[in-house]
């Protein structure tokens, strides 16, 4: 496990920083290292990822207090579990600008709807012939979606009516508690962070603001996928909340087998068997490629396991350039059973094919088991 950063350096802060310069130095960093502001930056990815981690721990007082007292080893849980923890909740897609300023603030991205959220990035999966990965198709998917409810334009309020701001947090959409030297901040309960009160639930809905529906798209997957690549589908995922943007959607290919090539990265490999004779004259035979045949040379004193390419006659890969190879595995044939004739070459071959091959293999054997220590003496 690559080693746990040190939170407070991460986040350029003091260890006796207060809550309020831990949020104030997370939402600056957040901000700059934000996916969304760094497309493709996998560094800046990275920095996110060991912010967002940083902020999860000095922002719990549990976990502040937990990593303090391991003098900066975590101490008083597994590190393990909140790897574990962390990546389940980056696996559903980062938050917007508007979820991390308003996740710390209460609210900072507000539209007539109530609080801009990023939609969920969704995931499905698409099953696909070994040809169609290699050529790219366009297959229809069925996603389950939930979406802004139309009724009420994702208000969740009967239409006609509004809802109104929550009692409870007075819109803010967060309530604080004081536990010790701590005040903690958390979505408020009677509203769920929304900051707002439906009293007449909207009928479509039922006051949720969302419907959930299958909806069908027509994707398409590139060439050259493979089993278990992920094609993003940037804005296809759940719809955004309040004004936010939708999410992003996967599509997890699924590849059926070959009954000829097996996928090996760009390349495709295969095994052709050869006879005893042309490992040993060389020949030339013929192959099977993505289209029809061709013929390579299998050189004279061919070994069992010998690869030979046809650069480029593989899958395209994918991410543009060219195209892999396909790599033919020489495996060498050798008769179970043998004719009267065949046994008669064969003996007259062990005639002048002379010479013991494991020879040196049993000098070496040998010149070790004489070295070995006996009886103690050294
Ligand atoms: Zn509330
Ligand atoms: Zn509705």
């Amino acid at each position: 496990m690559p080693a746990v950063k040190d939170p407070y350096k991460v986040l350029g802060v003091d260890r006796k920083a207060s809550q309020e310069e831990i949020k104030k130095a997370y939402r600056r960093l957040a901000r700059r290292y934000h996916p969304d502001r760094n497309p493709g930056d996998k560094e800046a990815e990275e920095r996110f990822k060991e912010v967002q981690e940083a902020y999860s721990i000095l922002s719990d007082p549990e976990k502040r207090r937990a990593y303090d007292e391991g003098g900066g080893m975590f101490g008083g849980f597994d590190p393990g579990a909140f790897r574990e923890g962390f990546a389940s909740t980056f696996r559903g897609g980062f938050g917007s600008f508007g979820d991390i300023l308003s996740d710390l603030f209460g609210g900072g991205a507000r539209t007539a709807g109530g609080r801009a959220r990023r939609g969920r990035d969704l995931e499905t999966e698409v099953r696909l012939s070994f040809e169609q990965s290699l050529e790219g198709a366009q297959v229809p998917i069925a996603v389950p979606v939930e979406e802004v409810c139309a009724t009420c334009g994702g208000t969740g309020a009967r239409p006609g009516t509004q809802p109104e701001i929550c009692p409870r947090c007075r819109g803010r959409g967060i309530e604080s508690e004081s536990q010790g030297l701590f005040a903690i901040s958390q979505p408020c309960r009677a509203c769920g962070g929304s900051g707002t009160r439906v009293t007449d639930p909207c009928p479509t809905c039922r006051g949720s603001g969302r419907v959930r529906r299958v909806r069908k798209l027509r994707v398409n997957i590139p060439p050259g996928v493979r089993d278990g690549s992920r094609v993003r589908l940037a804005g296809k995922g759940e719809a955004g909340q309040g004004g936010g943007p939708p999410g992003d959607l996967y599509v997890i290919t699924r590849v059926d087998p070959s009954p000829i090539f097996r996928r090996r990265g760009d390349d495709l490999e295969v095994d052709v068997p050869i006879t005893v004779v042309e490992a040993l004259r060389g020949a030339t035979i013929e192959v099977p490629t993505l289209n029809g045949t061709k013929r390579i040379r299998v050189a004279p004193g061919t070994r069992h396991g010998t690869v030979v390419r046809l650069r480029g006659e593989g899958p395209p890969r994918p991410s543009g350039g060219g195209r892999g190879d396909i790599r033919y595995r020489l495996v060498i044939d050798v008769p179970r059973e043998l004719t009267r004739d065949q046994q008669a070459a064969v003996d007259r071959l062990a005639e002048v094919l002379d010479g013991n091959p494991r020879a040196e293999l049993l000098a070496r054997a040998r010149s070790a088991s004489g070295r070995r220590p006996s009886g103690g003496s050294a």
